[in-house]
């Protein structure tokens, strides 16, 4: 059966989805998206993640090209050509085509691009078992909290990632705050308390963040949302990561120094266990 995916008010052939080369998506990374799971049909959190897309077009001085309806239907008829009930949507909204040139030129019909692809989950045994992460040097735009396209110094960063052989860069900042990772957010837990850098313009208000803090809190376990440094983090008991695609992750390494006592801790887990219960039993 071929993947089908939506572009522009068509389904086509995944091998045939194409925009224009003079989307300003393509040559200006003019452009927003999301990733929301699904599962059983059903946009996991699509409240939360239809808020960040408004929010994000509004911040590139856009609207909705249509209503969160006429998405979610849009959405439903895509799983059912893929014959997919359970998996991940990438959502993307570009300005539109037009010839190259800086100035946005009036109001545009905008490029509208999904696909749907099977959930892949961390497998058991890396969770189980935590990662490493390195921390890098966090040189992007001053807006990260606006989900744009323009991810080349996480593509980078993620790359030194591979190539260290660890699962995930952590962003620093020159003051030697630790942001987020280049598609996750950051998380440590101190004595017990969750530390978490606040939902300002330095990082991607996660959905999976926003349902984990929500999570803890109805877990009692306290939270100092703040930044946090590198330095910090290496003291920390735990750490973890988070995001729509990887849940929750947690953290054992970080620069080569053993995060607490080297295996993932009671927070992580506690945490974990719950945002699984979130995404399976309140998606049934
Ligand atoms: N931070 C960055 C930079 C990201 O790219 C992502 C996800 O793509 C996240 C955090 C996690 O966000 P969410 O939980 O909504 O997937």
């Amino acid at each position: 059966m071929p993947r089908i995916s939506y572009v522009n008010g068509r389904f086509v052939r995944h091998c045939h989805a194409a925009v224009h080369i003079e989307d300003r998506g393509y040559q200006f990374a003019d452009a927003v998206y999301e990733v929301i799971a699904i599962v059983r049909g059903k946009l996991v959190d699509d409240a939360l993640h239809f808020e960040r897309l408004e929010r994000s077009l509004r911040e590139i001085r856009m609207e909705m090209p249509f209503s969160r309806t006429i998405f979610r239907m849009k959405v439903a008829e895509l799983l059912r050509l893929n014959r997919l009930s359970t998996g991940s949507l990438y959502l993307q909204v570009s300005r539109g085509v037009a010839p190259r040139n800086h100035k946005i030129p009036g109001p545009m019909r905008a490029s509208v691009v999904m696909t749907v692809r099977p959930l892949r989950e961390v497998p058991a045994a890396v969770v189980e078992e935590g990662v490493p992460v390195i921390t890098v040097p966090d040189i992007r735009w001053k807006r990260p909290d606006i989900k744009s396209v323009a991810l080349l110094p996480n593509v980078l960063a993620k790359e030194d990632a591979v190539r260290r052989d660890v699962y995930e860069a952590w962003q620093v900042t020159v003051d030697g705050i630790v942001t987020e990772g280049t598609s996750t957010n950051a998380w440590i837990v101190k004595d017990g308390k969750l530390i978490t850098h606040p939902a300002a313009s330095a990082i991607l208000n996660g959905v999976t963040r926003l349902a984990l803090l929500e999570i803890a809190s109805d877990l009692g376990i306290g939270l100092d949302e703040r930044p946090f440094s590198v330095d910090e983090a290496y003291a920390a008991d735990e750490a973890f990561l988070s995001s729509t695609s990887a849940f929750l992750v947690p953290i054992v390494r970080i620069d080569d120094r053993q995060i607490g006592s080297g295996v993932p801790g009671p927070v992580a887990k506690a945490l974990l266990a719950q945002y699984r219960h979130h995404l399976w039993s309140d998606h049934a």
